[in-house]
Order: structure tokens, then C-alpha cells, then sequence
């Protein structure tokens, strides 16, 4: 009757950076503004690095631990297609 919590005493809050593929019109602010997590893919719209996309939704999603400049790039995305929960 062992309860295991492996992430107990390590707090740790992870973040989900999800981007619309649907509405991204691939101007490049996000990759300019934060190479580590976006890159521009060959469809002409901007990637997650990392993710795959939902062919249900059309969104990536990505989980991290620190969402860094992925706030940044939400923020100046002319179409607000980065969103960061
Ligand atoms: S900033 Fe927005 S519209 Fe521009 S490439 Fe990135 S996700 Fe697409």
C-alpha cells in the first residue's frame, strides 16, 4: 500500500505552450523572438519544436517547465495563435 510521488519536495510547475496552426500566418515574430522553442516549418507556418500536431484541434501543444521568451512571442503574435497556460 506504498504511495509513490516522485516529484514530492521538487516543486516544479510546468507550463503548456500551445500554438494554433490554423491562424498562424507565418510572419516569423515568434522564431525572431524565441529560437528555442519555435522554428519556421516547411508549410510556411511557424512550429513548436518538440510537438506534434493534433490533427483533431490543429494545435501543437508543448509542455515545459519554464515557458521563458514563449511569452514574449505569444505576445507579439499578430494573430494571437501562441497561448501559454
Ligand atoms: S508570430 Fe504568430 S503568426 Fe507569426 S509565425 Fe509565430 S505563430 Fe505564426
Amino acid at each position: 500500500m506504498g504511495f509513490f510521488s516522485p516529484s514530492e519536495g521538487k516543486k516544479k510547475t510546468f507550463m503548456k505552450i500551445i500554438l494554433e496552426k490554423s491562424k498562424c500566418i507565418g510572419c516569423g515574430n515568434c522564431v525572431a523572438l524565441c529560437e528555442k522553442f519555435f522554428e519556421l516549418g516547411g508549410d510556411g507556418k511557424c512550429h513548436l519544436k518538440g510537438s506534434e500536431l493534433d490533427p483533431k484541434t490543429q494545435r501543437e501543444t508543448l509542455e515545459v517547465d519554464n515557458s521563458e521568451c514563449a511569452k514574449d512571442a505569444a505576445e507579439t503574435c499578430p494573430v494571437q495563435a501562441i497561448s501559454i497556460e
